[in-house]
């Protein structure tokens, strides 16, 4: 379902930042190409005068909201010492969310929109913010494996909503003081709609829900064909193709896939939401060669179906031929689609294949660095 149509912007522009800023006076200087919006760990606790301040110069209900549902600082300090207390962690893959377009109800295969996440000791990459990522916030307690994260890369893909409405489900937004620190990766459009969906009345801004909570937030522009370094990480991004309505009246968004690459380990490819055709095949192979894991927009079953900015079971089955080193999650399932019928398009596509697996939430990949592959576990 397409959001309201909001104009891209070249640049972000946060009023709460310049203010921000000017409040606590947190250095680094915004770079290029990204809008900052950094909150001062110190200011955990009992607000300081100019935090209150900045607040009552904010104020209204949203804030009062916000206020009322921070979490306290108990859960925090055992948080706290469970990060510090790990050594070397597992590089692992999870799928926290493979639904497309809108979350469902009673499916075994997936019910919350789009988030899966590669996890690199300290590092948090995140592909895509669905409903699925407040599963992901709430498994930083639980899952050893996410124990030492502290940085939180989050990589947008587009403006539909589907892709970020659970930014405000995550437990990181809510919890006092657990200063990790959150960027938001993604095309301008993307972030413009993420930034205005937020505000009042809607919602809180993202500002205010990260004081006191995260211990930073920036917001990051990219575009295709830029290359960005990332702790442990390069980061490629492609134009897709991608749109919502029927021609004459389609309306392309600015989506970006994603080429994720640690530094000695593996590479991961996240293309959706995407409609392949004849002029994207070599942007496709481009992004897949040498990965290690993909994961496909495979909205519908067959080609012929393709319709809407998405691809099919059939198409990525195909990639997945082309490329038998990689293991490739069929995924962004159709919302009408049944786990049957998601089921049955993978046996009749990619049945010969061992590379294909169903994006299934709670699926879980550990990287296996002696065989250069994923494994689930
Ligand atoms: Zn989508
Ligand atoms: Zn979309």
């Amino acid at each position: 379902m397409p959001p309201r149509a909001i104009s891209p912007s070249s640049r972000m522009r946060w009023p709460g930042a310049r203010a921000g800023a000017a409040v606590f006076g947190i250095g680094g200087g915004p770079c290029r190409g990204s809008s900052h919006v950094s909150i001062d760990p110190s200011n955990h606790g009992t607000l300081s005068s100019p935090e209150r301040d900045l607040r009552a110069a904010t104020v209204d209900s949203s804030l009062l909201m916000a206020q009322w549902y921070h979490t306290d600082e108990k859960r925090l300090v055992t948080r706290g010492l469970s990060r510090h207390s790990v050594g070397v962690t597992p590089i692992v893959f999870h799928v926290w969310g493979s639904r497309g377009g809108r979350n469902t109800y009673g499916s075994r295969v997936g019910n919350s929109t789009s988030c899966y996440s590669l996890v690199y000791g300290e590092e948090l990459f995140v592909f895509d913010a669905g409903h699925g990522l407040s599963a992901l916030a709430k498994s930083l307690d639980d899952d050893q494996a996410l124990h030492a994260v502290k940085r939180i890369h989050l990589l947008v893909t587009h403006a539909h909503m589907d892709h970020w409405e659970g930014i405000k489900d995550a437990e990181w937004m809510w919890r006092r003081g657990n200063g990790l620190e959150l960027t938001l990766i993604g095309p301008a459009e993307a972030l413009a709609t993420i930034k205005h969906g937020h505000e009042p009345p809607a919602f809180v801004p993202l500002e205010v829900l990260a004081m006191g909570t995260l211990g930073k937030l920036v917001l990051h522009e990219l575009r295709a064909g830029v290359k960005l370094a990332l702790p442990g990480a390069t980061l490629e991004a492609v134009a897709l193709h991608h749109y919502s309505g029927i021609a004459p009246n389609r309306r392309y968004l600015e989506t970006l896939g994603y080429r994720l690459s640690l530094a000695g380990g593996p590479t991961v490819a996240y293309l959706s939401d995407h409609e392949p055709t004849d002029a994207t095949a070599a942007m496709e192979d481009a992004v897949l060669a040498g990965a290690q894991l993909a994961v496909i927009d495979a909205n519908y079953a067959d080609i012929a179906q393709h319709a809407f900015g998405h691809g099919s079971v059939e198409h990525a089955s195909h990639l997945a031929r082309r490329h038998r080193g990689t293991r490739l999650l069929t995924a962004h399932h159709g919302p009408t689609s049944s786990d049957d019928a998601i089921e049955e398009a993978v046996r009749r596509h990619a049945g010969d294949l061992d590379n294909v697996l169903v994006a299934t939430e709670g699926t879980r990949l550990v990287w296996d660095a002696a065989g250069r592959r994923f494994t689930p576990s």
